[in-house]
């Protein structure tokens, strides 16, 4: 592939490369400004091939250190493409960049994180330069892609716009696949873009559970598969429905061990507890368990507060990613809280206690009506103690269980524990007609006695 016009290394290799704050230039979009991604297939008259427009100030323009509004917009034709194609290819916007030494992607859709290195602006490094690189790298991977052109936004007002457009294309894509549940396909898909930093991390992605990056739903794996049945999104045959309130298949199963090389054997779609999908580290949420409330919360990415825990998305997204399965905690797309599956088998939304204000609003109409003003937000709670008195207070389903859990913990103490003696080895002597003496010898014995009298032994 042809970089020489590129000031900087383009390849594989950087894909991993971390940008740390020492090394930034500037941060684009990010927590601390905004932004959005979005690729779109056009007619091919509307395509000018490798054509990069950049809307505000580049690299060069910018004051080192500091962060600013950042949207990419890639427009591809091809006479073979669709629509249903546009959010598997917008996904690998994500590692198509990272491929330019020097420039660091993050995320997905309207919160991604992007960062250019001090080292790579003072090579010369461009915005026009990332974009020939995109174009280029999108005509190589897929065959069907014949043009590509990429805008860049980092002008305030113009990304603001951009965002409110690419959030109603992400509607719209996402609207197409609720409705359509597990049992009514015949096959799953499944990804592993994200073992680049996650190794054993496998995406399962099934009509009712999108994916944990929120990039593509069941329709859009179906289209990846079929333009590229070889790449990293590919299908996954259902086998045998093992729990259907979990959400546990064979196939499910098999195809996580071979890809997770062993590590990952049994995967619960519908459950944050024992078994909960791999979470790699592009989830746009987490769902996590809270012992103290036996309730869930749920965290979304852009919230910058603390959670009842008392610590930030960060943390907690730090502990749990990376391609493991945590007990308790999983990583989930935004879409999923809209599936009538939604963590079915540990209650649904009746034991979501707790969750960013701004997250509860944007899935309010997913959140049934009786439940929406018992569960908490950042105004409600802040901690274990105030979580607690506000879901007493809202008389919220969990407090049910807690009072049969008290009921449980009584029972158990009233119930005197049985008493016994263990003894590895006992024997018996008797006598049995017809035989004579015999020794009976029980191996591993408890031996339950109303009274033990222990007298001294006479000579
Ligand atoms: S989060 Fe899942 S679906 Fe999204 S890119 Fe990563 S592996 Fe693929």
């Amino acid at each position: 592939m042809a970089f020489e016009d590129i000031p900087v290394d383009v390849g594989l290799i950087y894909e991993g490369e971390r940008i740390r704050k020492a090394q930034m230039y500037a941060d684009l979009a990010g927590p601390k400004s905004f932004g959005a991604e979005l690729l779109r297939v056009k007619p091919m008259d509307e395509v000018e091939d490798e054509k990069v427009t950049v809307i505000g100030p580049d690299f060069k323009d910018m004051e080192q250190g500091k962060a600013y509004p950042f949207c990419i917009y890639v427009e591809v034709a091809g006479e073979k493409l669709e629509e249903d194609l546009e959010g598997v290819f917008e996904r690998r916007i994500h590692d198509f960049c990272n491929y330019v030494q020097g420039f660091m992607h993050l995320n997905s859709r309207d919160i991604i994180w992007c960062r250019v290195s001090k080292d790579a602006v003072s090579k010369g490094l461009s915005l026009h330069h990332v974009g020939k690189v995109l174009a280029r790298i999108f005509k190589q991977e897929y065959e069907a892609i014949k043009k590509v052109q990429v805008t860049f936004i980092t002008e305030p007002e113009k990304a603001k716009e951009f965002i409110e457009m690419a959030r109603e294309v992400y509607e719209k894509r996402d609207s197409r696949a609720r409705g359509l549940k597990d049992e009514e396909v015949d096959v799953f898909y499944g990804c592993v873009l994200c073992q680049s930093f996650a190794p054993t991390h496998v995406c399962a992605i099934t009509p009712s559970r999108p994916s944990s990056c929120g990039a593509i739903t069941w329709f859009e794996g179906r289209a990846a598969v079929k333009v590229d049945p070889k790449g990293p999104i590919f299908e996954i045959p259902k086998g045998e429905l093992l729990d259907p309130v979990k959400g546990e298949y064979s196939g499910i199963n098999k195809v996580f061990a071979e890809k997770s090389g062993g590590t990952v054997t049994r995967v619960f779609l519908h459950s944050v507890f024992e078994h909960p999908h791999t979470s790699c580290g592009c989830f746009e949420a987490i769902a996590f368990y809270i012992p103290e409330v036996d309730g869930i919360g749920i965290v979304h990415r852009d919230f910058r507060g603390v959670t009842p825990f008392g610590i930030p998305f960060s943390t907690m997204a730090g502990q749990v990613g990376g391609g493991v399965q945590t007990d308790g905690f999983v990583g989930i797309g935004v879409e999923y809280m809209r599936s009538s599956k939604f963590l079915q088998a540990d209650g649904g939304w009746k034991r979501i206690v707790w969750m960013p204000k701004a997250l509860k609003e944007r899935v309010l109409n997913a959140i049934p009506e009786e439940l929406r003003d018992k569960i908490a937000t950042e105004e409600d709670a802040t901690d274990l103690e105030s979580l607690k008195k506000f879901l007493e207070e809202k008389n919220h389903p969990v407090v049910e269980r807690w009072a049969k859990e008290e009921e449980k913990k009584e029972e158990a103490e009233e119930k005197p524990e049985e008493e016994y003696v263990e003894m590895p080895t006992v024997e018996a002597k008797a006598f049995a007609p017809g035989v004579g003496n015999i020794t009976i010898v029980f191996k591993n014995a408890k031996i339950y006695a109303e009274k033990i009298i222990i007298k001294r032994g006479s000579k």
